[in-house]
C-alpha cells in the first residue's frame, strides 16, 4: 500500500486523501459531493461556500 499525501479540506477541516482543488482551496471528496447535490439557495450551501472563500484573494465584489 502507498502512502498517500494529506490535504487540509477547507470545509470540513479535516485531513483527507482525495478531493479537488478549486481556486488553491482543497475540498475533500465528500465536501464535493455535498455541495454539488446541495441546492444553492439552501443555507448550507451558502455556508460551505463561505468556508471555501475566507481568503483575502476573493473578496471581490
Ligand atoms: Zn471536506
Amino acid at each position: 500500500m502507498n502512502q498517500q499525501s494529506l490535504h487540509h479540506c477547507q470545509v470540513c477541516d479535516e485531513w483527507q486523501a482525495e478531493g479537488i482543488y478549486v481556486l488553491m482551496t482543497f475540498i475533500c471528496k465528500s465536501c464535493e459531493r455535498t455541495i454539488v447535490q446541495t441546492s444553492p439557495d439552501d443555507e448550507l450551501y451558502q455556508q460551505l461556500v463561505e468556508r471555501m472563500k475566507c481568503r483575502p484573494l476573493m473578496k471581490q465584489m
